[in-house]
């Protein structure tokens, strides 16, 4: 099989130990860090844990410099493009538009690199800032083309975070809602951020434009696993932060939907699974019953990409899919619904959850049903042979080392490759 790099979007216009810097609003962890703003833990790891971060962070940082800058002739004031997904309200499935604002871009990549498999800050304009004026008239050029009317729910994704002033000016999102107002068929609005924002602001004034609509923020949890978390992803705060977050956010009457990530760089397959399963586990304990899985692609630029270039990381197995999602019923019954959302981003994937690819395209088929009303009875008749000849012994792959460790290895094999190629 060729793996030929793809974006399809449908609308193709497409923190020392207790030491928290803070610049342009964000918490920086650069070592091991106590939330001052929380209250709450948000990393407390051994000092090879520390050093291993440090490397991370520095492979991400290059290979942000080195990814070229921004093309010419951009319109910032056309989006990035538009699909339409599967949704749910009112546990019904129904028809969700996805539209993908072109936005600064997130500040934790400026900041710290970026999270490992995010590419999505080459599908932004890269820190100039879009103004609220360019991204309200991004949002006409949406309801020009489509008749957003049609849609119950409408999900707006500026590829960072919706809740950070200098990401998106809160005159705009509060514009966009009071355009939103005038449907009346649409019934929930869903942004995304991550949480180290004060959201109050936006959240006061969006909410009060959307006029008894309801309000819902994704966030990207990824996992329970604080090393899973902050090693393998880099993304700067655990399930305690998101304890407090999700707390706050019932209390302003905003909804939350965890985005849970699928194989994160670093981690076995079996791990991987395990991993998710654990994290479903924490999020049903803080009675959410929904969750969002985020299947991992390979991007450009990022250290995912690096990783796959070396042989050292593969997508997950679809197989692991349908595995998950079918132990996820047997543990938690009707107390998770657990979505798969498509694998398709702002930005081109080089490779993406796969098997043998004779098998692919049915089993991509299933889940997509599956979504509906997540009835397992989807998977029954699917069978390959590549469920015994290759699924089955990645996922009886073992890796002794301790997570720290194995990163450290890669990271070092990564580097020697990249100097030996320059
Ligand atoms: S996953 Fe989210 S927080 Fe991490 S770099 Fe990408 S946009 Fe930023
Ligand atoms: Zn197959």
């Amino acid at each position: 099989m060729s793996w030929q790099g793809r974006t399809t979007i449908a609308g193709a216009v497409h923190p020392d130990r207790g030491c928290v810097l803070r610049e342009g609003g964000i918490s920086i962890l650069q070592r091991t860090v106590s939330d001052s703003s929380s209250g709450a833990e948000i990393f407390g790891g051994l000092p090879t844990d520390n050093d291993v971060l440090e490397r991370v962070r520095g492979l991400a940082g290059r290979l942000r410099r080195e990814n070229g800058s921004l093309p010419e002739n951009l319109d910032f004031t056309v989006p990035i493009g538009w699909e339409e997904r599967i949704g749910h309200l009112d546990d019904q499935p129904i028809r969700r538009l996805i539209i993908f604002l072109r936005s600064t871009g997130c500040e934790w990549v400026e900041k710290t690199g970026g999270c490992t498999m995010c590419g999505f800050y080459c599908a932004t304009s890269r820190g100039r800032e879009i103004s609220a004026e360019e991204y309200i008239a991004q949002f006409e050029y949406v309801m020009d083309a489509v008749d957003i009317g049609d849609y119950p729910v409408i999900s707006i994704y500026n590829d960072g975070n919706i809740f950070n002033e200098r990401e998106m000016p809160v005159a705009a999102i509060e514009k966009i809602c009071s355009y939103i107002d005038g449907y009346e068929n649409i019934k929930k609005v869903v942004v995304e951020s991550r949480i180290d924002y004060s959201p109050d602001e936006h959240v006061a004034k969006m909410k009060k434009a959307l006029n008894g609509r309801q309000l819902e923020v994704a966030f990207g949890f990824e996992s329970a696993d604080p090393q899973v978390m902050n090693l393998c992803i880099n993304k700067g705060f655990s399930a305690n932060n998101f304890g407090h977050f999700h707390s706050r956010m019932q209390g302003m009457g905003v909804l939350t939907k965890p985005l849970l990530l699928v194989k994160p760089p670093f981690l076995t397959e079996a791990e991987a699974v395990n991993d998710v399963l654990q994290t479903v586990s924490y999020c049903v304990s803080r009675g959410i019953d929904y969750v969002d899985l985020e299947v991992t692609t390979v991007e450009k630029h990022t250290v995912v990409h690096e990783l796959w270039k070396n042989n050292l990381y593969r997508p997950p197995w679809l197989w692991s899919l349908i595995d998950l999602l079918q132990k996820c019923r047997e543990r938690f019954g009707d107390h998770a619904h657990v979505y798969v959302s498509p694998w398709t981003y702002s930005v081109e994937s080089l490779d993406w959850a796969r098997n043998c690819g004779e098998c692919d395209a049915e089993i991509v088929k299933a889940i997509e049903r599956y979504n509906c009303h997540f009835d397992l009875a989807v998977f029954e008749d699917l069978d390959c042979s590549c469920r015994d000849d290759g699924w089955k012994e990645a996922i009886a792959v073992e890796d002794p080392r301790p997570i720290p460790e194995r990163i450290s290895e890669q990271l070092a094999y990564v580097q020697n490759t990249r100097l030996s190629s320059a």
